[in-house]
């Protein structure tokens, strides 16, 4: 028995497209690519569908039936018969180009409500190995969300919506994606139904995304970037740009080889290299090399994107940006590195909460909060890790997380909303 034939060789064969209206046009020509078949009638019209051999359109081309013909297109009795009688079909022919596939489960994207992990400030601070690598338990704790990426009505999900539950599991996803924070409660029952709830939450998305178009035109990560950047330049820190592709001894002389699971989420290249997991190692060369060379105190910082593979894949971000700012030299107090945030924070508009062990051996943390999402860990030098990079000054400095920053601004439940991604657009759904 034959194989089905592809769309493209029923589109070929047959020499006409039927609408989903079953009416007959002439095909004047048609373009191929991977995914679809875009397919010009006589009469004008351009129709694009998947190249699938299930799809509604190779169903209609293997059939002989139609309603009406397209009286534009002014197809010949011949054509039309050809389209009839499929007498190309010859029962001796396979048409196996390829093998059929199976039917893929729908695609269900997992999207993470990643966090990125929290970052140890430039240079990281180490009362002991461990401590020089940890990183925020609070960030695991994040619950996930799924998305679905397609429509609703596609997803095999029993649909029983019990008398509680207004939304199947699927609405509730879409409804999900769709909001940007808590502007609507999903669970209350006053709620206009699905179809409805879903166009009006789609209509004000597309609203607001061509808004940004006419308007602004920036993303908002880069325009946090550029503000930070602006903001620390005025506050006399010299911008760094390095590498994002480093040597793993860096993270070796960090401390990170000694603990097993932030070892494990380090992206590793083959060539002894590794993508950087924190700004850290090259800022604490920066200070080694700059504090030869600059006026005391020496104030730097850099912004840009670090990269962390998670094994649980849900709950963090494995991309994210980092900025870190230190000072070494004179001026190193808790009292001007809590000042600085201060006015860093003010700067950007996030509301914070310091919290801290003012009283270490070496050096002293700084905790700063937005309600449960730690923002930064920030650092009283001197610490013991400073020899191995050739620092023998105080210094002061904090790591803060971008889409943790855009997090906490615009109160998104997923982080995802402010991080790189095609997904979401300065917190928007682009899926509309
Ligand atoms: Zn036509």
């Amino acid at each position: 028995m034959a194989d089905r034939p592809t769309l493209e060789r029923l589109v070929k064969l047959n020499d006409v497209w039927l609408s989903r209206k079953d009416v007959l046009h002439g095909i004047k020509k048609y373009d191929v690519s991977s995914r679809k078949i875009r397919i010009h009638t006589d009469c004008g019209e351009v129709i694009t569908v998947n190249n699938s051999r299930r799809s509604a359109s190779a169903r209609s081309l293997r059939n002989s039936k139609y309603r009406k013909v397209c009286k534009l297109c002014k197809l010949s009795d011949e054509r039309i018969n050809r389209f009839v009688a499929k007498d190309f079909y010859d029962p001796g022919i396979t048409y196996v180009e390829a093998p059929v596939k199976k039917s893929a489960p729908k695609k269900v994207l997992k999207k993470g409500m990643a966090e990125a992990s929290t970052v140890q400030t430039a240079p990281v601070a180490a009362e002991t190995p461990q401590k020089a690598v940890s990183i925020a338990p609070q960030a695991a704790a994040q619950t996930t969300q799924t998305v679905s990426q397609s429509t609703q009505s596609t997803s095999k999900e029993p649909v029983s919506v019990s008398a509680k539950e207004k939304f199947s599991p699927s609405q509730r996803k879409r409804l999900e994606a769709l909001l940007i924070s808590d502007e609507i409660n999903l669970d209350d029952p006053n709620l206009p139904p699905f179809e409805e709830l879903e166009a009006e939450m789609v209509s004000k998305r597309k609203a607001e995304l061509v808004d940004i178009y006419e308007n602004s035109r920036e993303h908002m990560l880069a325009k946090l970037e550029r503000d930070i950047s602006a903001f620390l330049i005025s506050k006399g820190f010299i911008e760094i740009k390095s590498s994002i592709l480093i040597p793993e001894e860096y993270i070796i002389r960090m401390g990170i080889d000694k603990d097993v699971e932030l070892s494990k989420q380090v992206f590793r290249t083959d060539d002894g290299k590794c993508l950087r997991p924190m700004l850290a190692p090259v800022l604490y060369n920066y200070l080694h090399r700059f504090g030869k060379v600059m006026p005391d105190p020496l104030r730097i910082f850099e912004i840009g994107p670090c990269y962390r593979k998670e094994s649980d894949g849900s709950s963090h971000l494995e991309e994210f940006t980092m900025v870190n700012f230190c000072q070494m030299g004179e001026g190193c107090t808790r009292e001007n590195l809590v000042q600085l945030i201060d006015e860093f924070l003010t700067y950007l508009g996030i509301s914070y909460e310091i919290e801290g062990d003012e009283c270490m051996v070496y050096g002293a943390t700084v905790d700063v909060m937005h309600g449960d999402l730690e923002l930064s860990s920030a650092v009283v030098g001197p610490v013991p890790m400073d020899m191995d990079w050739g620092i023998d000054k105080p210094w002061i400095g904090a790591g803060f997380g971008l889409e943790r920053l855009l997090k906490a601004k615009y109160n998104f439940k997923n982080i995802k909303r402010g991080s790189r991604s095609e997904f979401y657009y300065n917190g928007i759904y682009t899926n509309l």
